[in-house]
């Protein structure tokens, strides 16, 4: 089977062509303009590729719930271009197969759990830490979706006793993306957070924050397993940081053998930059696999 994976980005939207078995065939990434100039490239690509199936990771918020009548859409997304935007119905009506959706974060967590560093555990949760903060979260092997679905990198965060930045999220100032995305970095040091790789206690700062909101996410979700991607991680030397404040912030309370051994519990993703897509080419065949029992 030919399945299609669009990785739906605010910036970018990198579209590819796999396998049901995860092998990837074709790859390419057209930059995310308004709807009226993007989809019809999208649609084209699938075309061209003769598609059985597409799995969309999308940015979001996005409607899940498939007894909604907005179903599939982009909804309260600050990208106004791509408000209320019904993505999933402008792709169905053009290729006529099963289309599978979820948020990106959603997406990477799926693919890191069918064919990376999660494939041994039911739960487990996915965080890029980039542009913006998001979180994937997987239950009992299903993505979580509710009232819509986690938004949880922008939970409030208690500040850093040094930190007088304010934050940068236009929504809670100092919620979790506020404080630890890339741009956050980049307002609090007036510098890429890249050009800022020498500076200790700038990663001492992020990973504290970065700490706070794994807590509660491990005090909340309980997750067997914790990925951490998106462009601040490639910072490696946050990932020490990170381990040494969430084992002292949770201050003894939680001791299992995950929090024993965090070198295993908190870990970068496995699968090179290609957790989304693949995620979308399992959400693809899970749709197909839905559908044939519905008939
Ligand atoms: P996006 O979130 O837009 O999909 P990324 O995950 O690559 O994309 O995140 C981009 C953000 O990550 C930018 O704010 C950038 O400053 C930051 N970033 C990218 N590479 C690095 C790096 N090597 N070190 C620190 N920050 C980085
Ligand atoms: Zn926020």
């Amino acid at each position: 089977m030919r399945i299609g994976a669009l990785e739906a980005g605010g910036t970018k939207m990198v579209v590819a062509i796999g396998t049901e078995q995860g092998e990837i065939l074709d790859r390419k990434s057209i930059p995310t303009k308004t709807p009226k100039e993007t989809m019809p490239e999208l649609i084209q690509y699938f075309k061209e590729q003769k598609i059985d199936a597409l799995g969309i990771g999308c940015f979001g918020p996005i409607d899940l719930n498939k007894n909604s009548s907005t179903y599939g859409y982009i909804t309260s997304t600050p990208k106004l271009a791509w408000r209320n935007f019904d993505i999933v119905g402008a792709m169905k009506k053009e290729l006529h197969v099963p289309i599978g959706f979820d948020t990106d974060v959603n997406a990477s967590a799926i693919g890191e759990a069918t064919w990376g560093n999660s494939k041994d555990v039911k739960n487990s949760i996915y965080i890029t830490i980039g542009t913006g903060v998001g979180v994937g979260v997987l239950i009992n092997g299903k993505p979580l979706h509710g009232m819509l679905h986690p938004e949880a990198g922008h939970i409030l965060l208690a500040k850093h006793p040094e930190d007088t930045f304010q934050g940068c999220c236009p929504y809670h100032g100092s919620c979790m993306e506020g404080l630890a995305s890339g741009p956050a970095i980049e307002a609090r040091y007036g510098k890429k957070a890249m050009e800022l790789a020498d500076q200790k206690e700038v990663w001492e700062i992020t990973g504290f924050y970065i700490a706070q909101a794994l807590v509660n996410y491990i005090l909340t979700l309980s997750p067997e397993r914790i990925i951490l991607g998106g462009g601040v991680m490639h910072q490696e030397q946050l990932m020490p940081i990170i381990r040494e404040e969430v084992k002292r912030q949770l201050n003894g309370y939680i001791c299992t053998k995950q929090t024993d051994d965090l070198a295993h519990y908190i870990v970068f993703p496995q699968l090179n930059d290609n957790q989304g897509i693949l995620g979308c080419i399992k959400l693809a065949v899970d749709e197909i696999t839905k559908e044939k029992e519905c008939e």
